[in-house]
């Protein structure tokens, strides 16, 4: 029992899934299965005004999206807020918590005071000793735990080391409030102990928590879970991430057109490392992976490095596999919805025949669906700036003497058609690009696209040639 590790993740359904989550979730699996145990998923939603059932829904989706569920069904907190509050109530009888009935003008009292003499405010202890029989009859009260006045709390954490707290700067905090509802302290620990988990690897913002929540083990006598707090991941100019630093839900991630692998790999490295190793399968990363080894301080996000690392996944997966990847993303954006409105068996056979070609030029599932374009364009074709200045007299002219002589083919392919325009240019004195350059321009609207004869081939006999046509004669 002792030994099979237990790691959770346990997200706040008050927003989206964010960038900083994702990779919490992947350190809590990659710990996970490294040690041959399992990550438990908590979804911490007691904070019932800003706790939605479309955050839950997201959360869970976009671990799905990246293949990082929990094991089994995930803990809803809120519901076992009875189990909470039984503990509270039992630390009680036995004397390791108590009753305050300190009144709201008695803690501003306090705060004032704490203010005016400039230490951080702190409960003072009025009701640790007193007789709960010595408050008027019926009168509100939270329940409070009794800390430790002298000493300190050492939060020994796998990653930040010894940190040590003072406990009469961790005051009698409060475990009940007065409506009977578990603290977010209480309700932490309860559920870790109960779930058994034996590793916490969360944000470091939750460091002082951890400090808090050890007194509650000590309290209890329960095992007290090996803690590591991971620093936060900060902007590429070393400031908080925000928004625009990528701060992002997953689901935006997902819109962008990454891979959920090239994410993993990418957020794997974000904070931790194994010797200069950038790109690795997640088997890799399992077995390499130690909590000891990730980073004391804030790794720092970059978009322009996940760019080149989604590229580089892009190209390695099989074509089969990226074509099915590529459907999953269309749903997630206004482009790829529009495409699937019009995709059709055909179509579809198309994009697929393009793709080895579309993958090479493209970073992300977003450069590949803009990169399709050419493919499902209507006639006539719209013209980006720089091919309309290829298709000026002399680039109409090589379509021109082009157009009949590709008519002609009967077996319509990469290769026959090719033969056709090489040997065109022969004739005509021209280098291949100078006859390519006005069929790229024509058949896709731009100047670049996939090698020109694929592009023949994935369009097709009659639509080249009308393609063409709207330019000769248009
Ligand atoms: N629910 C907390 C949060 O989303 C995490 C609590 C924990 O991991 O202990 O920040």
């Amino acid at each position: 029992m002792a030994d099979t590790v237990v790691t959770r993740f346990a997200p706040s359904p008050t927003g989206y899934l964010h960038i900083g989550g994702a990779r919490t979730a992947l350190f809590n699996w990659l710990w996970a299965r490294h040690t041959g145990g399992k990550m438990l998923l908590r979804i911490e939603d007691t904070d019932r005004e800003r706790s939605t059932d479309a955050a839950i829904d997201a959360i869970l989706d976009g671990l799905r999206w990246l293949g990082l569920e929990g094991e089994g069904e995930p803990l809803f907190q809120f519901a076992r807020a009875q189990r909470h509050a039984e503990v509270a109530h039992e630390m009680v009888a036995r004397g390791l918590a108590y009753r305050c009935f300190a009144t709201q003008a008695e803690l501003e009292a306090m705060r004032e005071l704490a203010a005016k003499e400039g230490r951080p405010p702190r409960y003072d202890g009025r009701w640790r000793d007193r007789d709960p029989s010595e408050a008027p009859e019926g009168a509100p009260f939270v329940v409070r735990l009794r800390m430790p006045q002298e000493g300190e709390t050492v939060v020994d954490d796998l990653v930040q080391g010894k940190v040590t707290f003072r406990n009469d700067v961790l005051d009698d905090f409060i475990l009940l409030r007065s409506d009977g509802t578990p603290t977010y302290m209480l309700a932490v620990v309860v559920d870790d102990h109960d779930m058994g988990v034996t590793h916490v690897i969360r944000g470091d913002d939750h460091l002082t928590n951890a400090a808090r929540q050890s007194q509650i083990y000590r309290a209890m006598g329960w095992d007290v879970p090996a803690w590591a707090h991971i620093p936060l991941i900060h902007g590429a100019d070393g400031a908080k991430l925000s928004k625009r630093h990528g701060a992002l839900g997953v689901d935006a991630y997902r819109a962008m057109g990454y891979l959920p692998d090239a994410l993993k790999n990418y957020l794997a490295r974000l904070g931790w490392s194994h010797g200069d190793d950038e790109i690795f399968s997640m088997d890799q990363a399992i077995g390499w992976f130690e909590v000891r080894d990730i980073n004391k301080s804030a790794a720092r996000f970059d978009f322009a490095k996940l760019e080149n690392i989604n590229g580089l996944y892009m190209r390695a997966t099989p074509d089969d596999a990226l074509f099915d990847a590529f459907l999953a993303f269309l749903p997630h954006t206004d482009e790829g919805r529009a495409l699937l409105a019009i995709l059709d068996e055909p179509l579809k056979a198309k994009i697929r025949m393009a793709l080895p070609g579309l993958k090479e030029r493209a970073k992300t599932l977003v450069e590949l669906l803009d990169g399709c374009r050419f493919i499902h364009a209507v006639r006539p074709l719209a013209m980006e700036e720089k091919a309309a200045a290829l298709l000026d007299a002399a680039g109409v002219g090589v379509l021109a003497a082009l157009l009949p002589r590709l008519e002609a083919v009967e077996d319509w392919s990469a290769a026959s058609t090719e033969a056709v325009v090489r040997a065109y240019a022969e004739e005509a004195g021209l280098k291949l690009g100078k006859a390519a350059q006005p069929l790229r321009a024509a058949l896709t609207g731009r100047t670049t696209s996939p090698g020109i004869f694929d592009v023949l081939a994935v369009l097709g006999r009659e639509e080249t040639l009308a393609r063409l046509g709207d330019r000769v004669t248009g």
